[in-house]
């Protein structure tokens, strides 16, 4: 007899999934199709990292097995690139190099979590994949709401959800599918929140700030870095949107000098990380972060897409909420369907996926790291998507 719950996870895609699969298969018959769904950008990985890639792989032993943390040079470059963007004093034997957010997100939870009780909370509208990786680690996910079209936690509801059981609680900022910013008075109460429950059950509840879109902020809007505002705190990175890698797998877990338990968390995130078969990050990526160069992806196009779609669907009669992070937007349905609202689009050839499974239904995310012309040429289905409503 098959694992019950894996063989579940294999033969049900995630709803993102499932929609970009059937747009492949509309690609393949030369249908005419507005694909919206997975966080895939369509902008070109920087020209120094192809470079680096390609002097890499001339040098001796690329190939080879590194520790399991990562190369200490790597290490050494994260850190130094942390502490003078963020002023922060993490030192390299705090970093831990991983196959990207992904699988630094499930070294954490299945580290923090010991008994089949012991519960992480997540804001919504949250990441779905995080349920697959809170239940995989054999922990129990806990969803907590919002209030409002900005997607502020609803930080009663935060408060009455932290038990003893409570291991952490995870941030995604900037968000997906929102593409919320949190303020610094949002993280300040939500950190409020954490020190109140912290004290009066005597125990530690972890941050886990999920942050693969960490440079990803429209106009000169500053991030707050979370680590600043509560010191147990685990940032987990990704390469993956930042450089246009998220076929490749390379991020990192940092974990601040002054944590609570620094060793015994360093220890345990190796551990699981080993438990799940990581071995190490790929050693090719690894190099290619010991010659990092300040240079992301050009974001500026998500900006467009982002203000091409917000203004031509308000025009149209649809309800957006405006991300200033990130590269989704959210539509509400207009009849508060949101399945309906997908499936009516796929009609017309437009894939955007309903959240229901992100904690917010009755909205439809749509991925705006797309091309130029995708969102142009969409435009027209749109206005006979807004005809079907009657808008
Ligand atoms: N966290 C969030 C919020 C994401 O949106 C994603 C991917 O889309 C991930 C984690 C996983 O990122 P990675 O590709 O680095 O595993």
């Amino acid at each position: 007899m098959l694992n019950e719950k894996m063989l579940f996870l294999g033969k049900n895609r995630s709803e993102i999934r499932e929609l970009f699969e059937y747009g492949n298969t509309l690609k393949k018959r030369g249908e005419r199709v507005f694909d919206f769904t997975l966080g895939n950008p369509s902008v070109k990985t920087p020209k120094w990292v192809t470079n680096a890639l390609i002097e890499g792989l001339n040098e001796e032993n690329i190939h080879a097995y590194t520790s399991a943390q990562g190369s200490l040079k790597a290490r050494q470059t994260v850190k130094n690139l942390l502490n003078k963007s963020k002023k922060t004093q993490f030192s390299s034997e705090g970093i831990i190099l991983t196959c990207g957010a992904a699988a630094s997100l499930c070294g954490v939870f299945k580290a923090l979590t010991s008994s089949c009780k012991d519960e992480i909370i997540v804001l919504s509208p949250y990441f779905p994949e995080y349920k697959v990786f809170i239940e995989g680690a054999g922990a129990i996910f806990k969803a907590v709401g919002f209030t409002g079209d900005n997607f502020e936690p609803d930080y009663g509801e935060l408060e009455s959800a932290i038990t003893k059981n409570t291991k952490a609680v995870v941030i995604n900022n900037p968000n997906n599918p929102s593409g919320k910013l949190f303020t610094c008075q949002e993280i300040e109460r939500l950190v409020d929140v954490l020190k109140k429950k912290q004290k009066e059950l005597s125990t530690t509840v972890y941050l886990v700030s999920d942050e693969p879109y960490r440079e990803i902020v429209f106009g000169n809007e500053a991030l707050p870095f979370i680590p600043d505002f509560y010191e147990d705190t685990i940032v987990c990175y990704s390469y993956s949107k930042s450089l246009s890698l998220p076929g490749e797998r390379i991020g990192y877990i940092a974990i601040p000098d002054k944590i609570t338990a620094f060793n015994d968390l360093y220890a345990g995130f190796l551990g699981s990380l080993r438990s799940y078969g990581y071995v190490c990050a790929p050693s090719l990526f690894q190099y290619m972060i010991e010659n990092f160069k300040e240079e992301y992806s050009d974001f500026s196009i998500y900006e467009r897409n982002k203000a091409a779609l917000l203004s031509g669907l308000t025009k149209l009669g649809f309800k957006c909420n405006n991300p200033r992070g990130a590269f989704y937007l959210m539509v509400k349905a207009p009849d508060g369907d949101g399945k309906k609202m997908s499936e009516l689009a796929k009609r017309q050839g437009i894939l955007i996926v309903p959240t229901d499974t992100f904690g917010a239904s009755g909205w439809v995310r749509i991925a705006t790291c797309v091309s130029e012309q995708t969102v142009s040429g969409s435009m027209p289905y749109f206005e006979r998507l807004a005809k079907d409503y009657n808008l």
